[in-house]
């Protein structure tokens, strides 16, 4: 008997013991293999920003090295400047409705901007111009022309000044939105650098993935969330270099608390400025990430960061980040966790696979609430994916729209955000319910996943590839949701 008892004690103190080691081990960050091809011949930026409490306010200087992929000789680099959208109530994006412009605009209209100082191109000063009238299109002329194939170095020195604001991009209770603050280089398609205004709805930007070297100097007690894992953190000084991303967005808080993890060699963190917030952001985000790393493939980046902004408008996506609002961080709970599950989503469909947010809206947003279908019925059950189904999806195709509004449309059909959340998320993913009761989707967006990660799927490759991987011609299908007013 006495025996026994040793055995057992012995026995139960190894196993302590091993789950001890188990929980002491520092669970490490892997590196996709598939991630690290990606990254290689992309144009390299190196931003290097300052922030400037008082003026509210980041001086940055930008290095890019940009190939000329066009096919054609040009005689200058298109670049894409969003901040200046902010100058003035014209062409802000939340002057365009009365309760938006509320909402984001807190004490009143705030300007923001991109001043530059200089731009260099190949070593020389050139004299840039802004070819639209809200200035979001820098045109960087190059000296003696740009061969096709050819790679030059500009070199722009500019101010940010942020806005004081309540948006994806401002100030506001002591949190730095710094979302499309830098100037990234223009898409080109058709012939041409796409130069689409800065839309009051949906988020207008197109853009490609690019290797992006960051430092960003803070004040002290600054927090840092960024769309990169800081490879270093010294003197308020932090370090990032992220690989194939389409954007590189921050939010900074001198009130940040942060949560942190590492599951499946990804290191997931959340902010926001009380801690218990911060634990449960992290909680979704962690279980989201899982889900779609399980559902779709493996999450295309080493980190994500979850981190707290004041805007009206729930959540918003970049490469590696998602800004979710104080709202919602406040209201917590199921609302919290589902509006988690969709930007989660974004990581791999606009993140990765990126598609055209100005033109085929839905093929992004209709996706994410499609794939937060699939999310609450592994979590919750089938009766959960339903009623969600029902409560968002059925709900609006009932809804009486104007003629010409449909999910296929492009951003500047949309009157309201109202009216273009019901349309494209709600309507869009109606769109992908009827296909996957036609055949289940979940082998298409795998192969999706796995084809177009770190390109730009048009309309016609969704298609495309969904008869490759369904065998089914459903481009029929989808027009009638799609592009088809619904007589109610
Ligand atoms: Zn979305």
């Amino acid at each position: 008997m006495k025996k026994r008892i040793v055995v057992v004690l012995a026995l139960g103190l190894m196993i302590a013991a091993i789950v001890c080691l188990a929980i002491r081990q520092p669970a490490e960050i892997t590196v996709s293999p598939e991630w690290l091809q990606a990254a290689e011949g992309l144009d390299e930026i190196t931003i290097s920003a300052k922030l400037n409490a008082e003026e509210r306010s980041l001086s940055v200087q930008q290095t890019l090295h940009l190939q000329n992929r066009t096919g054609q000789k040009q005689d200058a680099a298109v670049l894409r400047t969003w901040p200046n959208a902010f100058q003035n109530l014209d062409t802000s994006p939340c002057a365009a409705e009365e309760g938006i412009m509320a909402a984001c605009y807190p004490a009143g209209f705030s300007s923001g901007a991109l001043l530059m100082v200089q731009a260099e191109a190949n070593g020389q000063s050139v004299l840039y111009r802004y070819t639209d009238d809200a200035k979001t299109v820098l045109k960087v002329p190059v000296p003696g022309g740009w061969q096709d194939g050819e790679t030059i170095e500009l070199k722009l020195t500019y101010t940010i000044q942020m806005p004081q604001m309540a948006y994806r991009f401002g100030v506001w209770e002591e949190i730095w939105a710094i979302g499309n603050a830098f100037a990234i280089p223009a898409v080109w398609e058709d012939g041409a650098f796409r130069t689409d205004a800065y839309a009051p709805v949906g988020d207008p930007f197109v853009s490609d993935c690019a290797n992006y070297t960051v430092t960003v100097t803070v004040p002290k007690g600054y927090v840092c969330a960024a769309s990169a894992k800081a490879a270093s953190v010294e003197n308020h000084v932090y370090s990032y270099r992220a690989f194939a991303v389409r954007d590189f967005a921050l939010v900074i808080s001198p009130g940040f608390k942060t949560a942190q993890t590492v599951q499946n060699g990804v290191q997931i963190t959340a902010y926001a400025a009380d801690a218990a917030q911060a634990k449960e952001l992290l909680k979704y985000g962690r279980k989201a990430l899982e889900t779609y790393s399980e559902a779709f493939g493996s999450y295309p980046y080493p980190s994500y960061s979850l981190a707290q902004v004041s805007f009206p408008h729930g959540g918003m996506e970049y490469p590696g980040l998602s800004m979710i609002s104080t709202d919602l961080l406040a209201e917590g709970g199921r609302e919290l966790e589902y509006a988690v599950a969709h930007e989660t989503a974004h990581q791999w469909w606009y993140a990765a696979v990126g598609s055209d947010g100005w033109n085929q809206p839905w093929q992004d947003e209709a996706l994410c609430e499609f794939s937060l279908l699939e999310y609450a019925e592994k979590h919750y059950g089938p009766s959960e994916r339903n009623d969600l189904e029902q409560r968002r999806m059925e709900t609006a195709l009932r809804v009486t729209v104007p003629q010409g509004i449909t999910p296929g449309a492009p951003l500047s059909y949309f009157p309201s955000m109202s009216m273009y959340k019901l349309v494209v998320y709600d309507r869009g993913a109606a769109c992908l319910c009827a296909l996957d009761r036609t055949v289940p989707l979940d082998g298409f967006l795998r192969d999706y996943y796995q084809n177009y990660a770190f390109r730009r799927a048009m309309r016609a490759d969704f298609e495309q590839q969904l008869f490759e991987s369904t065998g089914e011609d459903l481009t029929p299908l989808m027009r009638d949701y799609l592009d088809t007013n619904i007589l109610n």
